[in-house]
């Protein structure tokens, strides 16, 4: 299941070079192009699924595996004082590459980097609406 036109399908498979940090049967992990920080990861899955919601079940269950697995490696290795893991999907959400990637994202204090949103207030009402509107009652 490759997209001919995917870059990060053309990753995955070797097809165009990159920094590989891990490779098995179903993922490469690279480092990315334009980190937030050094040490800034990707993991790829290599058959192509444009975004989580179309990911199968299996390959998330590995996807969290490989983020503990290399984030845990990445953080020892560059003495990290934390790390995010970030996931975006949707243009709205930020994503620009359309094969589903998780960032690793090594954090030092005070490396001046920003990784959030601006807080809502909500009521408990209004929180309350919230969860009927997502649960279904
Ligand atoms: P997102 O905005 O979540 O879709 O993230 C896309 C990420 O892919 C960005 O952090 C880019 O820097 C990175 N990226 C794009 N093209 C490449 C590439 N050829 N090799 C490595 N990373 C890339
Ligand atoms: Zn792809």
């Amino acid at each position: 299941m490759k997209d001919e036109n995917c870059i990060f399908c053309k990753i995955a498979a070797g097809e165009i070079p990159s920094k590989t940090l891990y490779e098995d049967e179903e993922f490469r992990v690279i480092l990315d192009l334009g980190p937030a920080n050094k040490g800034h990861a990707l993991i790829l899955p290599k058959d192509h699924y444009a975004d989580l919601f179309s990911l199968p079940e299996e390959k998330a269950e590995k996807v969290i595996r490989l983020a503990k697995k290399m984030g845990t490696q990445i953080k020892d290795a560059l003495h990290a004082d934390g790390l995010n893991l970030v996931q975006n999907n949707g243009e709205c959400a930020g994503q620009t590459v359309f094969h589903f990637h998780m960032h690793i994202i090594p954090r030092f204090k005070n490396d001046g980097q920003k990784i959030g949103w601006i807080p809502g207030k909500p009521s408990g009402e209004e929180l309350e609406e919230v969860r009927k509107e997502i649960v279904g009652e």
